[in-house]
């Protein structure tokens, strides 16, 4: 799949629309999801082109993935999460449900997050 430099969260990264930012630096942007689905719901993304996590791990530097999970671990650390516990989530693509094609990880904590997937 191609990258499409129109879908959200690439405009959120150039700054044309909002987001709610938690952290950012030359790797990563996070953010609260807009729709959060536990008390906290946050997004990290990296800052370049990938579609998805298989895009990401066959395409993206060593620098750009060490980034990636230096980022998601400091993204928890800033909201409290490694304290109780908390669940790293990626869709990618069709049967994952995927919505949005630039990478993310979902973190969600501040509550038990429940079973891993539904039936
Ligand atoms: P996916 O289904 O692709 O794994 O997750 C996409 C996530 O992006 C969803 O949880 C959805 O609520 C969130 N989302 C979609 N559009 C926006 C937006 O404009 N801003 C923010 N902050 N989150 C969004």
């Amino acid at each position: 799949m191609n990258y499409d430099k129109n879908n959200i969260f690439a405009k959120i990264l150039r700054k044309e629309i909002p987001c709610k930012k938690i952290y950012e630096n030359e790797h990563v942007l996070a953010f609260h999801d807009i729709n959060p689905q536990k008390k906290i719901h946050a997004l990290v993304i990296p800052k370049g082109e990938f579609v998805d996590f298989d895009d990401f791990a066959n395409k993206a530097t060593e620098v750009e993935i060490v980034g990636f999970f230096k980022g998601v671990t400091h993204v928890s650390r800033l909201l409290g999460l490694e304290k109780k516990g908390y669940r790293v989530l990626s869709n990618i693509g069709q049967n994952g449900g995927q919505e949005v094609p630039h990478l993310h990880f979902h973190l969600f904590g501040g509550e038990k997050v429940g079973k891993m997937v539904e039936r």
